[in-house]
């Protein structure tokens, strides 16, 4: 057990592989013509590989541009020396804007209350700020109306103090609509249009997620926004593209027992023994992040082999039936990932689920240290 001096004395842990990160990048890369920038989302502590260490790797990969959430999240990464221009993609209280000057985060703009706050401030600074504005093509959430966004746009563009350096929108439907996700491509290009007879100049026009990046070529304009592809999960089944996932979440049997046949397990015995078998126990749970609703359903790798859940899963441990399999305490168990050929992936727990491999890993808790290879 070598790795306990990384990551403590329970051993539970995720391993990032940061050259499978890189690889992704790559593999995204070759969708897109050489002029298109790259803008990497790492919002959500980078979907939970680690928002410095995956970072950190982007830099050396020459990603152009780093997305977040928050502030917050932008200052982690200032704080960690990372010197990328960063966008802030959620909405920020115009209250809270002093930071961005301090450390160089780009904002968006999609209200007048955030507009004057940035012109006020960057006046009493004299210092110009660069922003982006958040256009609502169709996804309903924060972003200027399209038909509301020329308006917009020409009054940003008429105070010196922020100048435009991009404009940017979201789609909403680009796993399951193709005909609305072309509806939303073809209202930006109209707006994009309309600048350009307004002599408005958008050095950055930006919409495509990793969905869009790999699906709609005509989605790419200036640079792109890949979250999810470039960890190595797939937006959609059936892609033409060869992602490699970065995160593998595993642990080790600490506990094996045989029991008897009519042997309840866990709360609610919601697993009754159908025969004499082994059931082993494994230090992780809903407390880790790892969804209860996989209790009776998630698979579990032990010694190559592929085993069910059984019962409940708890707080902080889950059993697996191993059938009359000789298993032993400090047997690896691999709960995403592979192990002698076989594998489960984000993608399978996400369906038995119920959800989107997105929510699984973004959900894996700070409990379970996260060990970069
Ligand atoms: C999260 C996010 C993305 C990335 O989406 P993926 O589906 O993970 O590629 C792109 N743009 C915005 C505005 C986002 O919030």
């Amino acid at each position: 057990m070598t790795e306990e001096r990384h990551i403590g004395y329970r051993p539970t842990w995720a391993e990032v592989d940061l050259d499978n990160l890189a690889h992704n990048f790559t593999q995204l890369k070759h969708f897109l013509a050489p002029q298109v920038k790259m803008m990497v989302c790492v919002k959500a502590d980078a979907y939970g590989h680690g928002i410095t260490q995956v970072a950190n790797r982007l830099v050396s990969c020459s990603a152009d541009y780093l997305g977040v959430a928050s502030i917050d999240e932008a200052v982690k990464l200032r704080e960690a020396g990372i010197k990328l221009p960063i966008l802030i993609l959620g909405m920020m209280h115009h209250k809270d804007i002093e930071a961005l000057f301090d450390y160089k985060i780009t904002p968006n703009i999609c209200s007048e209350e955030v507009m004057q706050a940035l012109d006020k401030q960057a006046t009493a600074k004299d210092q110009p700020i660069g922003v982006h504005i958040k256009v609502d093509t169709g996804m309903g959430r924060i972003g200027v109306l399209h038909k509301e966004a020329l308006k917009f746009i020409k009054k940003i563009h008429g105070l010196k103090t922020v100048p435009i350096e991009g404009v940017f929108t979201h789609l909403a439907c680009a796993d399951t609509n193709k005909d609305f996700t072309l509806h939303q491509i073809k209202l930006f290009k109209r707006l994009l249009s309309q600048l350009k007879k307004e002599n408005i100049p958008v050095p950055l026009a930006h919409l495509a997620n990793s969905m869009g990046l790999i699906a709609y070529k005509e989605s790419h304009f200036d640079m792109v926004r890949p979250g999810l592809a470039i960890y190595g999960l797939y937006p959609k089944e059936g892609l033409e593209i060869d992602l490699k996932p970065a995160l593998s979440l595993k642990t080790r049997v600490l506990y094996v027992k045989r029991v008897s046949a009519g042997h309840g397990i866990s709360y609610g015995h919601t697993y009754v023994t159908k025969k004499k078998t082994t059931i082993v126990t494994l230090p992780i749970g809903y407390g880790d992040g790892y969804p209860r609703n996989l209790s009776n359903k998630a698979p579990v790798l032990i010694r190559g082999k592929r085993f069910k859940i059984c019962g409940n899963i708890c707080m902080d441990q889950i059993m697996v039936d191993v059938g009359d399999f000789s298993v032993e305490i400090g047997d690896e168990a691999v709960l995403i990932g592979e192990q002698g050929g076989n594998k489960i992936t984000t993608e399978e727990l996400a369906g038995l689920s119920d959800t989107i491999p997105y929510e699984i890993v973004c959900g894996l808790g700070s409990r379970i240290p996260r060990v970069y290879i």
